[in-house]
């Protein structure tokens, strides 16, 4: 069915449009492809592959000892829970806010999920994880910075350390995120990174795994696809802790491909100051939105140094016919909203509920109250400070209209 509001102006950019690959990725893409050398390992005498520098670059970037070029942040997920050991019917906590490849890896890793309640604010409720935890005696924590909402870290590594679970974070929209000046992806054992086309850097597919733990990382190199010739890696362990693994890892073909290492090579000096624009553009749609008594407007924590690349606010109606409404109206004026309280996965999936090849979970009252009402949209660098004004001017005009 489609809506046509009566009156109001429409806005006409795309919120799926991300900007330009950089002038230098371009130009190292077309070498790549003048030298064919497009596999990792096909490399030259003593050269380094590209996947192999980008590795070295982002452990740099992020202090950690190593990291491992995916495919995606999905099999990066994946792969670490294969790499810290996590058995079959092994039971996994997890704040059930979250996006479908999080199930997905657990799935993937014969493990079964235990969600964890999510607050108002979108991040977990740690209450619920330390009484699950402990309910449960689950192990492991696979944390997901879900559109980029990061929960108290201190309180999560507290927690882990206290009741001996194994961290592992998911920071697909978190690259470039810290919590007091330490990026995610470094509280706990693995951190995993995409690097798809709506993240913080497009290289249309990839991800990336870090971790400071050499076992851990032999072993993701191993499940990647090394084809026993990890060697070449610039951010791996000694060869010994290969030796230990190598006939028992089995290769996954996870890897990297040369052309995405040079597109996300040439995005990373430039991440920080993205951040920054995403961040502009953030604060102004969250100072106008505040302003509008229909909508609520999630609070942030002091120690989180969050990237907003995206936008989430919550219908205060309880109306759900009014909450549809209102989705239908700003389509119709051009505002591309994501609803969390559709039942019926319809252009993506973020509700357990649709999940059903997971067993079954105790039913979470206060998660589904929450993304009943939650509302999404992105904010993609090409819209301007002006455009994120005039994107929150008709939001709020639908919001009067339906709501008041
Ligand atoms: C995008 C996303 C992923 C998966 O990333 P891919 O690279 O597409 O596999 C995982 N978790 C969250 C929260 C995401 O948004």
């Amino acid at each position: 069915m489609t809506y046509q509001s009566e009156t109001g102006t429409q806005f006409s950019k795309e919120f799926t449009l991300q900007e330009s690959i950089p002038q230098n990725g371009v130009e190292r893409v077309l070498e790549l492809l003048d030298s064919g050398r497009l596999h990792r390992y096909n490399t030259l005498e003593g050269e380094a592959s590209e996947v192999s520098l980008l590795e070295q670059d982002f452990s740099e970037y992020t202090g950690a000892r190593y990291c491992v070029g995916m495919a995606s942040c999905g099999s990066a997920l994946y792969v670490a829970l294969q790499s810290v050991g996590i058995k079959q019917g092994e039971l996994i906590l997890c704040n059930a806010f979250t996006l479908a490849p999080v199930p997905g890896a657990i799935e993937n890793a014969g493990a079964k999920p235990i969600f964890v309640e999510i607050n108002e604010d979108y991040v977990t409720d740690l209450e619920d994880l330390e009484f699950k935890a402990r309910e449960s005696g689950a192990k492991y924590f696979l944390l997901s910075h879900m559109r980029g909402h990061i929960v108290d870290m201190d309180q999560v590594v507290d927690i882990c350390t206290r009741l001996n679970i194994t961290l592992i974070e998911d920071c697909a929209h978190t690259m470039g995120a810290r919590w007091n000046g330490k990026f995610t992806g470094t509280f706990g054992q693995v951190g995993c990174f995409s690097t798809q086309t709506y993240k913080h850097i497009n290289s249309g597919e990839g991800g990336l795994f870090i971790t400071n733990n050499e076992d851990v990382a032999a072993k993701a190199i191993l499940y990647s696809g090394s084809y026993m010739l990890y060697e070449s890696h610039l951010r791996k362990p000694d060869m010994e802790v290969f030796e230990k693994y190598k006939k028992n890892i089995p290769n996954f073909s996870l890897r990297m491909s040369n052309l995405v290492a040079a597109l996300i090579r040439a995005q990373l000096p430039v991440l920080e100051e993205r951040c920054q624009r995403w961040n502009e553009r953030y604060r102004i749609i969250e100072q106008e939105l505040r302003k509008d008594e229909n909508i609520r407007v999630p609070n942030r924590r002091d120690k989180e140094e969050y990237v907003g690349s995206s936008f989430q606010f919550t219908i205060k109606s309880t109306n759900v016919e009014a909450v549809k409404r209102f989705i239908r109206t700003c389509d119709a004026r051009g505002i591309k909203i994501k609803w969390f309280g559709n039942l019926e996965p319809k252009g993506f999936t973020s509700r357990y509920e649709s999940w059903h090849y997971i067993h079954a979970q105790d039913s979470l009252n206060s998660t589904n109250v929450i993304l009943d009402y939650l509302c999404d949209i992105r904010i993609p660098l090409t819209f301007t400070l002006e455009d994120c004004i005039e994107v929150t001017t008709i939001i709020r005009e639908v919001s009067q209209e339906v709501f008041n």
